[in-house]
């Protein structure tokens, strides 16, 4: 999930917002201002149930925010890069780069974030008691009493053990640290997520059929997202495991041939792909500094008339686009970060210089070698 628009940095993590993060808000918005509030507290201006239904939408995501938050926060304490949290559609992600090493880390990085929106939870509902106790307006104690409920929920619905949720991630840790098997805890984690995902659909469509409209088709988008997270999860969780411990720098193609940013895409082509091997090409700046990636793809897109007035930088990933990784990093953690504007290849940099390129070519073989070193192995029957 990509961001649209990068709101700044909490605890050394970038936060962004994609658009469809507003679809929620409306939906949360409108639902509270024009159902919830004129029932429970009626008689009042509209206005005052605008206000107390925004007020709630804003808090609410502020809410999920501080949830990922957690995430990020101690999965870095625990060694995991994070790249972000981005807040959409359906809540908040925070986009760790790899996985946590051990079961431990795995199981305090998930459990952090329902143990902040229960602690919320408690919170809020301890200030809505409060200004009852004072005699607030009662829409004021609605707002906060609302958004004690809804993060109990959010806690409640995140501890379902399915994977992509916390509580899946968990049930991967539990059973990680108890049969020693990462693998296999993964799929069962992965495939309890497909299940719930299906259970959702379901539900979502009853619910639909017997009358609820809006809020079954919710279930069943939400049921289906989290089918096929689950899945991609599963399908990573092989890979990871058939590439093993295999570092980029093992894989990568080291000193790529380098071009620089205002180097023309007729050069481009005379110069350096017809006489090279290479399908793409990572840009410097005058200083030397990398600043994006070039591919065929891209360069077979500029007309033959306007070859000689493109630069390579005009048509180039920009650096921000293009999957970086470290030398040292797993590549089995690089690989969910390949897709994208580069054609699935990455740049490899030690602190700010370029020392490699890893491709899709180089990952496929990689995955052929792993299955070859799998077929080798003695088999138990
Ligand atoms: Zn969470």
């Amino acid at each position: 999930m990509n961001e649209s628009v990068r709101l700044g940095r909490i605890a050394g993590v970038d936060v962004g917002v994609n658009w469809t993060v507003f679809v929620i808000f409306l939906l949360i918005t409108f639902g509270l201002a024009a159902g919830r509030f004129p029932q429970e507290h009626p008689g009042l201006e509209p206005t005052a149930y605008v206000v107390a239904g925004v007020v709630a939408g804003l808090v609410f995501l502020a809410s999920i925010l501080a949830h990922e938050v957690s995430h990020a926060v101690v999965a870095q304490r625990n060694g995991v890069d994070v790249d972000g949290i981005v807040l959409w559609l359906f809540g908040g992600v925070a986009r760790l780069r790899g996985e946590p090493g051990d079961p431990g880390a795995e199981i305090r990085v998930a459990g952090v974030g329902p143990l902040v929106s229960v602690g919320l939870g408690a919170a809020f509902g301890a200030v809505a008691v409060l200004l009852g106790g004072l005699g607030a307006p009662g829409i004021t104690v609605g707002v906060f009493a609302w958004l004690a409920v809804i993060n109990v929920v959010l806690a409640v619905f995140n501890l379902v053990p399915a994977a992509p949720l916390d509580g899946g991630r968990i049930l991967r840790g539990v059973l990680w640290k108890r049969r020693g098997d990462r693998l296999g805890a993964s799929v069962t984690a992965a495939r309890a997520g497909r299940a719930f995902g299906w259970f959702l659909v379901v539900l979502g469509l009853i619910d639909f059929v017997a009358g609820a409209g809006g809020g079954g088709l919710w279930l069943v988008l939400v049921g289906w997202f989290l089918t096929n997270a689950a899945g991609a999860e599963e399908h990573h969780a092989q890979v990871r495991h058939a590439l093993g411990d295999v570092r980029v720098d093992q894989v990568m193609t080291a000193q790529p041939v380098v071009v620089p940013s205002d180097l023309p895409v007729s050069r481009l082509i005379d110069d350096h792909v017809f006489s090279s091997r290479y399908s793409s090409f990572p840009l410097v700046d005058r200083t030397g500094r990398p600043a994006g990636l070039v591919t065929l793809n891209r360069v077979k897109q500029v007309p033959a008339d306007r070859r000689g007035t493109t630069t390579v930088a005009d048509i180039a990933c920009p650096l921000d686009a293009v999957a970086v990784a470290r030398p040292d990093e797993s590549l089995a953690d690089l690989l969910p970060r390949l897709a994208g504007c580069s054609d699935g290849r990455a740049l490899v940099l030690d602190g700010e210089r370029l020392v490699g390129i890893v491709s899709p070519t180089d990952v496929a073989h990689q995955l052929e070698v792993a299955d070859l070193r799998d077929a080798r192995r003695p088999q138990h029957v």
